[in-house]
């Protein structure tokens, strides 16, 4: 497995300045050298600055977008393009979060779109999937995470497939400040792994599968304990330049 992935998703939240100002402050307490990888998806219109910052500052960690447009150019109005995103420096793109499905109605299909627009112009995806409290309370959680995720990548060839990462996010752990445990999260991530054993063969052993859903410095170091968990994707918490450097600390290295 390669090393971990700690991405930090800031949603809707910081002005340019205030984006620029956190890569400085946050520059100065990240865990320097590679033995965790670090991307950050500030807002689309963060995006050219903080990359410009991190060109300019030669800092270790990677441009992310919280979204993209499966087209590459037309009359989508308000919708931004893969090529746009890669031509701004991204690496990675994270698609079909659970607010783009429970707000704005995005549908498996469509994240499935999405990835393969994303690894037509050479962006690496990071597929969201989770269930409800109600679907996990109603025994569903197995089906439900199984068949987004193999929805999202239907069509992923086994050589694209190493270009994409699955984070899984409990609807019900997502900004609540109730983690799932060690032992929910390795339950699913352990079913999602078979599953991509089956599907993608060797190359499915490869995919990182990222826990997300109220990781804080506080059960971050718990969570990395798992072997089975190859990182993680983090909300609230990565808004705090101190936070996000606790958690990336305690991500490495991954235990064998
Ligand atoms: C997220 O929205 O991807 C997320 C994990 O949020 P939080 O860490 O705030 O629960």
């Amino acid at each position: 497995m390669q090393q971990r992935l700690i991405a930090g998703n800031w949603k809707m939240h910081k002005t340019v300045q205030e984006a620029l100002a956190f890569i400085q402050e946050f520059a100065k307490l990240a865990p320097q050298g590679n033995q965790v990888e670090i991307a950050v998806a500030p807002p689309f219109l963060a995006l050219h600055a903080v990359g410009q910052s991190l060109g300019d500052g030669d800092y270790p960690f990677k441009l992310a977008a919280q979204d993209l447009f499966w087209e590459e150019e037309g009359a989508f109005t308000g919708e931004i393009s893969a090529p746009m995103l890669k031509h701004l420096g991204c690496h990675y793109v994270i698609i079909g979060h659970s607010e783009r499905r429970r707000l704005f109605g995005e549908t498996d299909e469509e994240a499935n779109k999405k990835v393969h627009a994303a690894i037509r112009h050479g962006l690496s995806p990071i597929l969201c999937v989770g269930e409800s409290l109600q679907e996990r309370q109603a025994g569903r959680t197995s089906a439900i995470v199984r068949e987004q995720a193999l929805r999202g990548l239907q069509g992923v060839s086994s050589e694209a497939i190493q270009k994409v990462t699955l984070a899984y996010e409990p609807v019900w752990a997502i900004g609540t400040g109730h983690a799932a445990s060690v032992v929910q999260a390795e339950e699913v991530h352990t079913l999602l792994r078979t599953t991509f054993q089956e599907q993608w063969g060797q190359a499915g052993q490869e995919i990182r599968i990222l826990y997300g859903g109220s990781v804080t410095p506080e059960n971050a170091g718990e969570l990395f304990r798992s072997a089975h968990i190859n990182g993680a994707l983090v909300g609230k918490a990565c808004l705090n330049p101190q936070a996000f450097a606790k958690i990336i600390h305690l991500a490495s290295p991954i235990p064998q």
